[in-house]
Protein backbone atom coordinates (compact mmCIF):
# COMPACT_ATOMS: atom_id res chain seq x y z
CA UNK A 1 0.00 0.00 0.00
CA UNK A 2 1.42 3.54 -1.05
CA UNK A 3 1.15 5.81 2.22
CA UNK A 4 3.10 8.85 3.05
CA UNK A 5 7.36 8.58 3.46
CA UNK A 6 8.92 11.70 5.18
CA UNK A 7 12.73 11.70 4.17
CA UNK A 8 14.58 13.00 6.90
CA UNK A 9 14.59 12.10 10.23
CA UNK A 10 15.46 15.33 12.23
CA UNK A 11 13.36 17.91 13.76
CA UNK A 12 11.15 19.01 11.11
CA UNK A 13 10.87 15.27 9.62
CA UNK A 14 10.21 14.25 12.83
CA UNK A 15 7.13 16.88 13.41
CA UNK A 16 5.02 15.95 10.20
CA UNK A 17 4.99 12.69 10.41
CA UNK A 18 3.65 13.52 14.30
CA UNK A 19 1.36 15.96 13.01
CA UNK A 20 0.13 13.58 10.27
CA UNK A 21 -0.49 11.10 12.56
CA UNK A 22 -2.19 12.80 14.55
CA UNK A 23 -5.00 13.75 11.85
CA UNK A 24 -6.06 10.33 11.98
CA UNK A 25 -3.94 9.30 8.61
CA UNK A 26 -4.22 5.76 8.57
CA UNK A 27 -2.31 4.79 5.32
CA UNK A 28 0.96 4.24 6.73
CA UNK A 29 3.71 6.64 7.70
CA UNK A 30 7.49 5.87 7.18
CA UNK A 31 10.21 8.69 8.44
CA UNK A 32 13.48 7.58 6.62
CA UNK A 33 16.77 9.11 8.07
CA UNK A 34 20.52 8.51 6.92
CA UNK A 35 22.03 9.30 10.79
CA UNK A 36 22.55 6.19 12.51
CA UNK A 37 20.44 7.65 15.67
CA UNK A 38 16.40 8.30 16.55
CA UNK A 39 16.07 12.14 15.91
CA UNK A 40 18.07 14.34 18.00
CA UNK A 41 17.92 18.71 18.23
CA UNK A 42 21.06 20.27 17.37
CA UNK A 43 20.63 23.76 18.75
CA UNK A 44 22.13 22.11 21.97
CA UNK A 45 25.25 20.93 20.16
CA UNK A 46 27.21 24.80 20.32
CA UNK A 47 25.53 25.24 23.60
CA UNK A 48 24.54 23.23 26.62
CA UNK A 49 25.39 19.89 25.07
CA UNK A 50 29.27 21.52 24.37
CA UNK A 51 29.08 23.38 27.90
CA UNK A 52 28.04 20.45 29.80
CA UNK A 53 29.12 17.32 28.41
CA UNK A 54 25.80 16.28 27.77
CA UNK A 55 25.34 12.56 26.27
CA UNK A 56 23.15 11.47 23.04
CA UNK A 57 20.12 11.23 25.01
CA UNK A 58 19.83 14.84 26.77
CA UNK A 59 19.43 15.66 23.48
CA UNK A 60 17.06 13.29 22.08
CA UNK A 61 13.58 14.29 20.16
CA UNK A 62 11.02 12.47 21.44
CA UNK A 63 7.76 11.57 18.73
CA UNK A 64 4.38 12.57 20.14
CA UNK A 65 2.71 10.02 17.82
CA UNK A 66 0.90 7.01 19.46
CA UNK A 67 3.54 4.01 19.26
CA UNK A 68 3.06 2.24 16.01
CA UNK A 69 1.86 4.97 14.21
CA UNK A 70 5.46 6.28 12.25
CA UNK A 71 7.65 3.25 11.14
CA UNK A 72 11.49 4.70 11.46
CA UNK A 73 13.84 3.42 9.62
CA UNK A 74 17.87 4.59 10.29
CA UNK A 75 20.98 4.38 9.06
CA UNK A 76 19.51 4.43 5.40
CA UNK A 77 19.54 7.40 2.56
CA UNK A 78 17.23 8.37 0.21
CA UNK A 79 19.24 7.55 -3.08
CA UNK A 80 16.80 9.29 -5.56
CA UNK A 81 12.73 9.96 -6.08
CA UNK A 82 10.64 9.13 -8.83
CA UNK A 83 7.48 11.81 -8.24
CA UNK A 84 5.86 10.72 -11.23
CA UNK A 85 5.71 7.68 -10.15
CA UNK A 86 5.42 7.79 -6.35
CA UNK A 87 8.70 5.47 -5.77
CA UNK A 88 11.32 5.95 -3.39
CA UNK A 89 14.96 4.27 -3.56
CA UNK A 90 16.76 3.82 -0.98
CA UNK A 91 20.89 3.37 -0.72
CA UNK A 92 19.75 -0.46 0.53
CA UNK A 93 18.42 -1.27 -2.59
CA UNK A 94 14.86 -0.72 -1.22
CA UNK A 95 12.24 0.99 -2.73
CA UNK A 96 9.12 2.95 -1.18
CA UNK A 97 5.65 3.69 -2.54
CA UNK A 98 4.28 6.49 -1.61
CA UNK A 99 1.04 8.63 -2.49
CA UNK A 100 2.51 11.52 -0.38
CA UNK A 101 6.10 12.57 0.26
CA UNK A 102 7.35 15.14 2.85
CA UNK A 103 11.45 16.28 1.99
CA UNK A 104 12.77 17.19 5.12
CA UNK A 105 16.56 17.07 4.34
CA UNK A 106 18.00 19.77 5.85
CA UNK A 107 21.70 21.34 4.92
CA UNK A 108 25.22 20.00 5.48
CA UNK A 109 27.96 22.60 6.44
CA UNK A 110 30.15 23.94 3.64
CA UNK A 111 33.96 23.57 3.76
CA UNK A 112 36.28 26.27 2.42
CA UNK A 113 38.44 25.17 -0.49
CA UNK A 114 41.51 26.63 0.94
CA UNK A 115 44.83 24.42 1.37
CA UNK A 116 44.62 22.49 4.46
CA UNK A 117 46.37 20.09 6.84
CA UNK A 118 44.08 16.75 7.15
CA UNK A 119 43.52 17.02 10.80
CA UNK A 120 42.27 19.02 13.20
CA UNK A 121 39.95 20.63 10.76
CA UNK A 122 36.25 20.34 11.59
CA UNK A 123 32.70 21.45 11.20
CA UNK A 124 29.18 21.00 13.29
CA UNK A 125 26.14 20.02 12.34
CA UNK A 126 25.64 16.59 13.71
CA UNK A 127 26.05 14.49 16.80
CA UNK A 128 28.89 12.68 15.18
CA UNK A 129 30.62 16.31 14.27
CA UNK A 130 29.98 17.15 18.11
CA UNK A 131 32.00 13.75 19.74
CA UNK A 132 34.88 14.88 16.80
CA UNK A 133 34.78 18.30 18.70
CA UNK A 134 34.72 17.11 21.97
CA UNK A 135 37.90 14.58 21.30
CA UNK A 136 39.80 17.32 19.24
CA UNK A 137 39.32 19.87 22.02
CA UNK A 138 41.32 17.40 24.44
CA UNK A 139 45.00 18.41 22.92
CA UNK A 140 44.41 22.66 22.03
CA UNK A 141 44.03 25.26 23.14
CA UNK A 142 44.13 27.80 20.93
CA UNK A 143 40.87 27.74 18.68
CA UNK A 144 40.09 29.80 15.44
CA UNK A 145 36.41 29.09 14.09
CA UNK A 146 35.98 30.68 10.50
CA UNK A 147 32.80 32.46 10.01
CA UNK A 148 30.77 34.89 12.23
CA UNK A 149 27.49 33.76 12.29
CA UNK A 150 25.10 32.21 14.36
CA UNK A 151 26.72 28.93 15.29
CA UNK A 152 30.81 30.63 14.66
CA UNK A 153 29.22 33.29 17.81
CA UNK A 154 27.54 30.38 19.65
CA UNK A 155 30.77 28.39 19.39
CA UNK A 156 33.03 31.17 20.47
CA UNK A 157 31.31 32.01 23.60
CA UNK A 158 30.88 28.43 24.49
CA UNK A 159 34.63 27.53 23.91
CA UNK A 160 36.07 30.72 25.38
CA UNK A 161 33.95 29.96 28.52
CA UNK A 162 35.25 26.09 28.60
CA UNK A 163 38.79 27.85 28.80
CA UNK A 164 40.00 28.04 25.27
CA UNK A 165 41.94 31.11 23.25
CA UNK A 166 39.28 31.63 20.33
CA UNK A 167 39.90 34.20 17.56
CA UNK A 168 36.93 34.51 14.97
CA UNK A 169 37.96 35.40 11.10
CA UNK A 170 34.83 36.35 8.78
CA UNK A 171 34.88 39.02 5.98
CA UNK A 172 32.30 41.04 7.38
CA UNK A 173 32.60 43.82 10.01
CA UNK A 174 30.69 43.16 12.67
CA UNK A 175 29.50 39.29 13.82
CA UNK A 176 25.73 38.29 12.79
CA UNK A 177 25.45 41.04 10.32
CA UNK A 178 22.50 39.77 8.17
CA UNK A 179 20.13 39.11 10.87
CA UNK A 180 21.35 41.71 13.67
CA UNK A 181 22.36 44.69 11.33
CA UNK A 182 25.66 46.63 12.12
CA UNK A 183 24.91 48.51 15.44
CA UNK A 184 23.54 45.29 17.47
CA UNK A 185 26.48 43.20 15.48
CA UNK A 186 29.05 46.00 17.07
CA UNK A 187 27.24 45.74 20.56
CA UNK A 188 27.10 41.70 20.43
CA UNK A 189 31.39 41.95 19.46
CA UNK A 190 32.08 44.55 22.17
CA UNK A 191 30.39 41.93 24.72
CA UNK A 192 32.62 39.22 22.80
CA UNK A 193 35.77 41.08 23.16
CA UNK A 194 35.00 42.23 26.99
CA UNK A 195 34.84 38.47 27.55
CA UNK A 196 38.29 37.83 25.63
CA UNK A 197 37.16 36.87 22.40
CA UNK A 198 39.53 37.77 19.30
CA UNK A 199 38.27 38.83 16.29
CA UNK A 200 39.61 38.70 12.60
CA UNK A 201 37.11 40.87 10.66
CA UNK A 202 36.80 41.85 6.86
CA UNK A 203 39.33 39.79 5.92
CA UNK A 204 39.25 36.11 4.67
CA UNK A 205 41.36 33.18 5.12
CA UNK A 206 43.70 32.21 2.49
CA UNK A 207 44.99 29.11 3.92
CA UNK A 208 45.08 27.08 7.27
CA UNK A 209 48.74 26.21 7.73
CA UNK A 210 50.75 22.87 9.76
CA UNK A 211 52.04 20.25 8.93
CA UNK A 212 49.39 17.21 9.88
CA UNK A 213 47.70 19.78 12.21
CA UNK A 214 46.89 23.46 11.87
CA UNK A 215 49.61 25.90 13.32
CA UNK A 216 47.67 28.90 12.00
CA UNK A 217 45.28 30.06 9.76
CA UNK A 218 46.89 33.09 7.44
CA UNK A 219 44.51 35.81 5.65
CA UNK A 220 44.48 38.00 2.52
CA UNK A 221 45.62 40.77 4.39
CA UNK A 222 49.06 38.87 5.51
CA UNK A 223 47.41 38.49 9.42
CA UNK A 224 47.76 35.34 10.54
CA UNK A 225 45.83 33.76 13.90
CA UNK A 226 47.39 31.11 15.94
CA UNK A 227 45.16 28.05 16.33
CA UNK A 228 45.60 23.84 16.65
CA UNK A 229 42.12 23.52 15.54
CA UNK A 230 40.15 25.41 13.02
CA UNK A 231 36.47 25.24 13.13
CA UNK A 232 34.33 26.11 10.04
CA UNK A 233 31.03 27.83 10.30
CA UNK A 234 30.67 29.14 6.95
CA UNK A 235 27.48 28.14 6.03
CA UNK A 236 25.54 25.17 5.03
CA UNK A 237 24.36 23.83 1.12
CA UNK A 238 21.17 22.33 1.08
CA UNK A 239 20.85 17.94 1.07
CA UNK A 240 18.50 18.05 -2.50
CA UNK A 241 20.76 15.40 -4.37
CA UNK A 242 18.09 12.77 -3.95
CA UNK A 243 15.26 14.59 -5.43
CA UNK A 244 17.19 15.30 -9.21
CA UNK A 245 15.70 14.54 -12.11
CA UNK A 246 12.12 15.53 -11.58
CA UNK A 247 12.28 18.60 -13.31
CA UNK A 248 12.06 21.06 -9.57
CA UNK A 249 13.80 24.18 -9.18
CA UNK A 250 16.75 23.39 -6.18
CA UNK A 251 19.09 26.15 -6.83
CA UNK A 252 18.78 27.11 -3.78
CA UNK A 253 17.10 24.29 -0.70
CA UNK A 254 13.66 22.93 -2.44
CA UNK A 255 11.63 25.57 -4.41
CA UNK A 256 7.50 25.77 -2.45
CA UNK A 257 4.86 27.26 -2.86
CA UNK A 258 2.98 28.99 -0.54
CA UNK A 259 1.07 25.86 1.20
CA UNK A 260 5.16 24.99 1.11
CA UNK A 261 4.29 22.12 -1.66
CA UNK A 262 6.52 21.61 -4.58
CA UNK A 263 6.49 20.35 -8.15
CA UNK A 264 2.99 21.80 -8.72
CA UNK A 265 1.44 18.88 -6.13
CA UNK A 266 0.23 19.54 -2.95
CA UNK A 267 1.10 15.88 -2.46
CA UNK A 268 4.83 17.00 -2.08
CA UNK A 269 5.88 19.09 0.79
CA UNK A 270 8.89 20.26 1.92
CA UNK A 271 9.65 21.31 5.57
CA UNK A 272 12.11 23.10 7.93
CA UNK A 273 15.96 24.43 6.68
CA UNK A 274 15.67 22.52 3.05
CA UNK A 275 12.08 24.40 2.23
CA UNK A 276 12.30 27.60 0.41
CA UNK A 277 8.66 29.39 0.46
CA UNK A 278 7.25 32.59 0.41
CA UNK A 279 6.06 33.56 3.44
CA UNK A 280 2.89 35.86 2.62
CA UNK A 281 2.45 38.02 5.58
CA UNK A 282 6.07 39.50 4.33
CA UNK A 283 6.12 39.21 0.66
CA UNK A 284 5.91 36.80 -1.91
CA UNK A 285 9.80 36.48 -1.92
CA UNK A 286 10.75 32.57 -1.85
CA UNK A 287 13.37 32.35 1.11
CA UNK A 288 14.81 29.68 3.24
CA UNK A 289 14.40 30.00 6.73
CA UNK A 290 17.40 28.03 9.25
CA UNK A 291 15.42 28.68 12.25
CA UNK A 292 14.45 25.85 14.81
CA UNK A 293 10.95 27.13 15.32
CA UNK A 294 10.27 27.12 11.70
CA UNK A 295 11.38 23.74 11.40
CA UNK A 296 8.64 22.60 14.30
CA UNK A 297 6.08 25.18 12.71
CA UNK A 298 6.77 23.54 8.91
CA UNK A 299 6.84 20.31 9.74
CA UNK A 300 3.47 20.48 11.90
CA UNK A 301 1.57 22.43 9.24
CA UNK A 302 2.99 20.01 6.15
CA UNK A 303 1.82 16.73 8.19
CA UNK A 304 -1.69 18.10 8.85
CA UNK A 305 -2.07 19.59 5.66
CA UNK A 306 -1.27 16.78 4.17
CA UNK A 307 -3.64 14.67 6.18
CA UNK A 308 -6.51 16.66 5.59
CA UNK A 309 -5.87 16.44 1.26
CA UNK A 310 -5.04 12.79 1.63
CA UNK A 311 -7.78 12.31 4.27
CA UNK A 312 -10.46 14.49 2.51
CA UNK A 313 -9.48 15.98 -0.32
CA UNK A 314 -9.66 19.65 1.60
CA UNK A 315 -6.77 22.42 0.43
CA UNK A 316 -4.82 23.98 3.33
CA UNK A 317 -5.08 27.71 4.01
CA UNK A 318 -1.28 29.24 2.81
CA UNK A 319 1.21 28.82 5.38
CA UNK A 320 2.23 32.27 6.62
CA UNK A 321 4.38 31.58 10.32
CA UNK A 322 5.97 34.46 12.20
CA UNK A 323 9.41 33.25 12.29
CA UNK A 324 11.33 33.26 15.85
CA UNK A 325 15.07 32.20 16.77
CA UNK A 326 17.20 32.52 19.77
CA UNK A 327 20.63 32.49 20.27
CA UNK A 328 22.55 31.90 23.63
CA UNK A 329 25.93 33.39 23.91
CA UNK A 330 27.52 34.28 27.53
CA UNK A 331 25.05 34.91 29.88
CA UNK A 332 22.96 36.91 26.98
CA UNK A 333 19.74 35.16 25.13
CA UNK A 334 19.22 36.73 21.56
CA UNK A 335 15.62 36.22 20.38
CA UNK A 336 14.33 37.61 17.37
CA UNK A 337 10.46 37.56 15.67
CA UNK A 338 9.95 38.28 12.16
CA UNK A 339 11.97 38.95 9.46
CA UNK A 340 14.88 41.49 10.78
CA UNK A 341 17.12 40.67 7.59
CA UNK A 342 14.30 42.22 5.60
CA UNK A 343 15.93 45.32 6.66
CA UNK A 344 19.74 46.54 5.50
CA UNK A 345 19.13 50.57 5.78
CA UNK A 346 20.39 51.61 9.11
CA UNK A 347 17.89 54.24 9.37
CA UNK A 348 15.00 52.07 9.99
CA UNK A 349 16.71 49.97 12.32
CA UNK A 350 16.57 51.67 15.76
CA UNK A 351 16.55 50.53 19.64
CA UNK A 352 12.76 50.32 21.01
CA UNK A 353 14.19 49.97 24.81
CA UNK A 354 17.15 49.71 26.84
CA UNK A 355 20.69 50.62 25.32
CA UNK A 356 22.93 48.95 23.02
CA UNK A 357 25.36 47.34 25.61
CA UNK A 358 22.73 46.19 27.74
CA UNK A 359 19.28 44.92 27.55
CA UNK A 360 17.78 45.54 24.42
CA UNK A 361 14.80 45.56 22.26
CA UNK A 362 15.69 46.21 18.36
CA UNK A 363 13.00 47.02 15.88
CA UNK A 364 13.26 46.49 12.23
CA UNK A 365 11.41 49.12 10.18
CA UNK A 366 10.31 48.42 6.10
CA UNK A 367 8.94 51.47 4.85
CA UNK A 368 7.13 51.88 8.31
CA UNK A 369 5.62 48.80 9.07
CA UNK A 370 7.65 46.82 11.87
CA UNK A 371 9.30 43.40 9.93
CA UNK A 372 10.93 42.59 12.54
CA UNK A 373 12.32 42.75 16.48
CA UNK A 374 15.33 41.65 18.45
CA UNK A 375 15.73 41.21 21.65
CA UNK A 376 18.86 41.38 24.03
CA UNK A 377 17.73 39.85 27.44
CA UNK A 378 13.70 41.51 28.27
CA UNK A 379 12.69 37.84 28.57
CA UNK A 380 9.38 38.92 29.92
CA UNK A 381 8.65 41.21 27.03
CA UNK A 382 9.16 38.43 24.15
CA UNK A 383 5.24 38.31 23.42
CA UNK A 384 4.86 41.66 23.32
CA UNK A 385 7.20 42.53 20.87
CA UNK A 386 6.21 39.42 18.96
CA UNK A 387 2.57 40.57 18.54
CA UNK A 388 4.17 43.70 17.66
CA UNK A 389 5.49 42.52 14.27
CA UNK A 390 2.01 40.56 13.86
CA UNK A 391 0.24 43.71 14.47
CA UNK A 392 1.96 45.72 12.30
CA UNK A 393 2.14 43.34 9.56
CA UNK A 394 -1.04 42.85 9.36
CA UNK A 395 -2.19 46.33 9.89
CA UNK A 396 0.34 47.09 6.26
CA UNK A 397 -1.73 44.02 4.90
CA UNK A 398 -4.99 45.89 5.43
CA UNK A 399 -4.00 49.06 4.14
CA UNK A 400 -2.75 47.42 0.87
CA UNK A 401 -5.89 45.48 0.06
C1 LIG B 1 25.03 23.70 15.96
C2 LIG B 1 23.67 24.26 15.66
C3 LIG B 1 23.06 25.14 16.55
C4 LIG B 1 21.81 25.69 16.27
N1 LIG B 1 21.25 26.56 17.17
C5 LIG B 1 20.05 27.11 16.91
C6 LIG B 1 19.46 28.04 17.82
O1 LIG B 1 20.03 28.35 18.87
N2 LIG B 1 18.28 28.58 17.49
C7 LIG B 1 17.59 28.26 16.36
O2 LIG B 1 16.51 28.81 16.10
N3 LIG B 1 18.11 27.37 15.48
C8 LIG B 1 19.32 26.79 15.72
N4 LIG B 1 19.86 25.88 14.85
C9 LIG B 1 19.11 25.54 13.62
C10 LIG B 1 18.17 24.35 13.83
O3 LIG B 1 18.80 23.32 14.51
C11 LIG B 1 17.72 23.88 12.45
O4 LIG B 1 16.93 24.93 11.92
C12 LIG B 1 16.92 22.57 12.49
O5 LIG B 1 17.72 21.51 12.94
C13 LIG B 1 16.40 22.24 11.10
O6 LIG B 1 15.77 21.00 11.14
P1 LIG B 1 15.51 20.18 9.81
O7 LIG B 1 14.75 18.96 10.25
O8 LIG B 1 14.96 21.02 8.75
O9 LIG B 1 16.96 19.78 9.26
P2 LIG B 1 18.13 18.92 9.91
O10 LIG B 1 18.06 19.03 11.39
O11 LIG B 1 19.36 19.27 9.20
O12 LIG B 1 17.73 17.42 9.53
C14 LIG B 1 17.79 16.88 8.24
C15 LIG B 1 17.98 15.39 8.37
O13 LIG B 1 17.89 14.78 7.08
C16 LIG B 1 18.95 13.85 6.92
N5 LIG B 1 19.18 13.63 5.49
C17 LIG B 1 19.80 14.45 4.59
N6 LIG B 1 19.80 13.90 3.35
C18 LIG B 1 19.15 12.72 3.46
C19 LIG B 1 18.80 11.68 2.54
N7 LIG B 1 19.11 11.78 1.24
N8 LIG B 1 18.15 10.60 3.00
C20 LIG B 1 17.80 10.49 4.33
N9 LIG B 1 18.10 11.43 5.24
C21 LIG B 1 18.75 12.53 4.82
C22 LIG B 1 20.10 14.56 7.62
O14 LIG B 1 21.16 13.67 7.92
C23 LIG B 1 19.39 15.04 8.89
O15 LIG B 1 19.29 14.02 9.85
C24 LIG B 1 21.12 25.31 15.09
C25 LIG B 1 21.72 24.43 14.18
C26 LIG B 1 22.98 23.90 14.46
C27 LIG B 1 23.63 22.94 13.48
Amino acid sequence: MAGVVVVGASLGGLRAADALARSGYSGGITLVGDEPHQPYNRPPLSKEALLEAQDFDAIRLRSSAKPGTVSLVTGVRAASVDLGRGLLFLSDGRELAFEGLVAATGLRPRALGIPKPSAGVVVLRTYEDLVRLRSELATVKDVAIIGAGFIGCELAASLTQLGYRVSVIAPENVPMLRPLGEELGAALMRHHLRAGVAFGLERLPVAIEGCERPERVVCNDGSSFEAQLVIEAVGSAANTEWLEGNGLDLSDGILCDERLSFGGDGRFLAVGDVARFPNLAFDAVPRRVEHWGIAVDTGRYAGKALGRLLSSGEVSPAFTPMPAFWSDQFELRIQSFGIPGLVTDASEIRVLEGDLDGEVVVGYHRDGTLVGVVLVGFAQSHMKYRAAVAESLEAAAGASS
